[in-house]
């Protein structure tokens, strides 16, 4: 019998990680399924008991619920904790495990790129479940300021004040007050959910000239957007979240598998899910 695994969110019709996660099982001969397991908050509860049955490897999961499911694991990992926040579940023996690979996933591009944390001042739009991992994993690796901008920004201030946050990380109204922040940071980071929506980008294009010319623009989206268009058009250095989702990814199959990811495979599928070709 085929073992089984999941993306739970609303929606998950159009998510990539059926494509590369099946293809990173069948390349280690992993007889398992990765399935779409669209579930309205109503339903969660239900949805995280069935995990528990033996066949069942584990989840991802997705917007809205990372908060949520942080209730619903038996157990979490550090990296979990620190964020209040669960985009992995790993099922063992009737148990669930929570993690959050979102963090080592939105590293891993910034590692590669050579990015020297410490030495930067970052400012993260959005205080949704993604900008929680993105601070978190900022301050983790010491950069030396993480400002929060949201459009709520009563809600950036709670994401601060839940992670006991250090005052090195400061929240902010989404707006053209942000400018002296933009003007210091070396990375600006896009958590909101815009960018998926037609020509909107989640702070005003002018802005973006606050930057140093030495920034890096990073938006979570896993395509070309607005925002990165606009940071392009500027000569700033731009990254899409395509990346960050092959390497959480990876670190989740690890997680429900014990081996190591073929990332490669992962990556070559990704693009093909994303782009539409092989
Ligand atoms: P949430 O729904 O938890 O948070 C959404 C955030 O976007 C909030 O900060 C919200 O602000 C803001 N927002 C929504 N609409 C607007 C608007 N019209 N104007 C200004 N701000 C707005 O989503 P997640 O945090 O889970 O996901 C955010 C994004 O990150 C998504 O695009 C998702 O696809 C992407 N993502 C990518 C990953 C990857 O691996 N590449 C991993 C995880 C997420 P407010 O609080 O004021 O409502």
């Amino acid at each position: 019998m085929a073992l089984r695994v999941g993306l739970i969110g609303d929606p998950v019709a159009h998510s990539l990680s059926p494509a590369f996660q099946q293809a990173a099982l069948d390349a280690l001969g992993i007889d398992a399924r990765y399935a779409r397991w669209h579930t309205a908050a109503a339903d969660l509860p239900a949805r995280f008991a069935a995990l528990r049955a033996p066949d069942v490897l584990g989840a991802n999961v997705t917007l809205p619920h990372k908060e949520a499911a942080f209730a619903l694991v038996d157990d979490v990992t550090a990296r979990a904790a620190a964020a209040r926040a669960v985009n992995t579940v790993v099922s063992r023996d009737g148990r669930l495990l929570g993690d959050n690979t979102d963090i080592p996933g939105f590293l891993a591009p910034l590692g590669e790129r050579g990015l020297d944390l410490p030495a930067l001042d970052a400012v993260v739009l959005g205080a949704g479940g993604a900008a929680r991992g993105v601070v978190v994993a900022l301050l983790q690796r010491g950069c030396r300021s993480v400002t929060v901008a949201n459009r709520r920004p009563e809600r950036a201030a709670a994401l601060i004040a839940d992670l006991g946050a250090p005052p090195t990380a400061r929240p902010a109204p989404l707006g053209a007050s942000l400018a002296p922040a933009l003007a210091a940071a070396g990375l600006l980071v896009n958590a909101t959910s815009i960018g998926w929506q037609g020509d909107s980008l989640p702070l005003d294009a002018t802005l973006l000239r606050a930057l140093p010319p030495t920034a890096l623009v990073y938006d979570l989206t896993y395509r070309e957007t607005p925002l990165l268009r606009a940071a392009g058009a500027l000569g700033l250095a731009t990254l899409d979240g395509l990346r960050m989702l092959v390497c959480q990814g990876a670190e989740s199959l690890r997680a429900w598998t014990g081996r190591a990811a073929p990332l490669d495979v992962m990556w070559s599928a990704a693009l093909a899910a994303r782009d539409g070709h092989a």
